[in-house]
């Protein structure tokens, strides 16, 4: 596997001078997508979109074009776009990057997709704890207002659109769309029962198109390109180019942006491998939320239907690499910990079961579980798979089963032994 297996679209321009710059992004072709756009009527651009089989980046996969397609007809009344830039995901880090580096590309592709979709007002939801993407984004926006192509008139179309750029207070929750829709009301950021989903009632109660940032900023390159040309790379029902996010025990971590189907083995080549001198145990192929994978998961295509049938989910793209020096119950441990800081407590089986799994596995952990353990962990995954409000909690089940699905003796061994039969300080990675 070479790097000619890259197909550097949205990550193109990252290493150019001063890549954030309009001055940079108009340099490299920037903003022709829109100007391409305006040439047609929006139902062309939706269609163009609908047909690329462009899937939701955020995570589910929903198909974007499909969502569009989704607003009731024009009533005379607003309807919105909501890019949901709320990154949190354990391990996701492709958003802020791509935010950092090319933050036009967004910019452009929220003109597009408004455009495209009726609306006049566009909301960027940025993740609370990143200031810096905060304060690039905003200056992408003035930037883009002063060359013409936000405000009144844009480039003489006559098409109106205004960007508003909102930062979030910083809690995992509101990168639930409709917990992110309250919190931009300015209520508590709380998941909002669905249906009726945001394409019908969403912000204000108007009809809300909200799209992760990797999916909006794809659109320009598939106006331009056309669907064709985007279903060239990709799978069949996965098509096109993403951007996959590898960290934890590889030796080049990064973002490689590669068509969908990929598999861990290649990029793993890419990447340099699993640091010298240790082998692979466990991955996420999409954040914490998705079933782990093995080394016996290497070639699986990381599309979304192969992800499925091995039994996890291609989620976010987020690869989380450990090596044999990591224990298992350690990582799932953390990972939950973070799960029961999170819970935004609106549902029972999600509030009160990610604070036990949380306890039991903290006992375990520490050398002090007990074999009913193991039963009460998977008992209390039941009572929280899809008896929960929102993904939240069905995400949080996933490292617990997944974990004891493939490395139950680990956890026997913490149990038998009184403590964990591995070195903390060689894997580094969960304090
Ligand atoms: P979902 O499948 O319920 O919805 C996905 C999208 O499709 C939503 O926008 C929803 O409104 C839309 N949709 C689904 N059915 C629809 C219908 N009938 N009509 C109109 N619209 C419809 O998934 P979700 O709960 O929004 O998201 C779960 C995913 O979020 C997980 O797969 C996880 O990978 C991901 N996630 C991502 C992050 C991150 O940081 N990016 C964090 C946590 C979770």
């Amino acid at each position: 596997m070479s790097v000619s297996t890259l197909t550097p679209v949205l990550s193109a321009q990252w290493d150019a001078t001063r890549s954030w710059t309009l001055a940079t992004y108009e340099a490299g072709g920037g903003y022709a997508g829109l100007r391409h756009a305006f040439t047609q009527e929006p139902a062309a651009v939706l269609a163009t979109v609908k047909d690329s089989g462009l899937r939701g980046r955020g995570g589910a996969g929903f198909p974007t074009g499909l969502k569009w397609s989704f607003l009731p007809a024009p009533d005379g009344g607003p309807r919105y776009l909501v890019v949901n830039a709320d990154e949190s995901e354990p391990g996701t880090c492709k958003d802020v990057p791509l935010m950092m580096a090319t933050p036009q590309y967004l910019i452009e592709g929220s003109i597009i997709t408004s455009y495209a979709i009726g609306c006049h007002h566009a909301f960027i939801y940025v993740r609370g704890e990143v200031l810096h993407v905060y304060r690039r984004l905003l200056r992408a926006v003035e930037e883009a207002y002063a060359a013409g192509y936000l405000g009144k008139n844009i480039m003489g179309t006559g098409y109106d659109l205004d960007i508003t750029v909102h930062a979030g207070a910083g809690a995992y929750i509101c990168g639930e769309e409709t917990a992110l829709l309250d919190s931009l009301e300015g209520l508590r950021g709380q998941p909002r029962l669905k249906p009726p989903f945001p394409a019908v009632e969403g912000l204000y109660a108007r009809p809300t198109v909200v799209n992760n940032v990797e999916s909006i900023a794809s659109v320009p390159a598939i106006v331009m390109g056309g669907s064709d040309w985007f279903r060239t790379m990709g799978t069949e029902k996965s098509a096109g180019f993403g951007l996959f996010s590898l960290s934890g025990h590889v030796v080049r971590p990064g973002q490689y942006e590669a068509p969908l189907g990929i598999t861990l083995r290649e990029l793993l080549d890419l990447a340099g491998g699993i640091r010298e001198g240790h082998e692979l145990k466990f991955w996420t192929p999409g954040g914490s939320s998705t079933p782990l994978f093995t080394a016996e998961h290497l070639d699986v295509p990381l599309d979304y239907e192969s992800v499925g049938a091995a039994g996890s989910m291609l989620g976010t793209r987020a690869l989380q690499i450990f090596d044999e020096t990591t224990c298992v119950v350690r990582a799932v441990t953390r990972w939950m910990e973070f799960y029961a800081h999170e819970s935004c407590g609106k549902c029972t089986p999600c509030r009160e079961g990610t604070y036990w799994l949380k306890a039991v596995l903290r006992r375990i952990e520490a050398g002090q579980g007990s074999m009913e353990d193991l039963d009460v962990l998977l008992d209390t995954c039941d009572n929280i798979l899809g008896r929960a409000f929102c993904a939240l909690g069905d995400g949080a089940t996933s490292p617990v089963t997944s974990a004891l699905k493939h490395f139950r003796a680990e956890f026997e061994q913490h149990i038998t032994a009184g403590a964990c039969p591995l070195d903390p300080a060689a894997s580094a990675l969960f304090g």
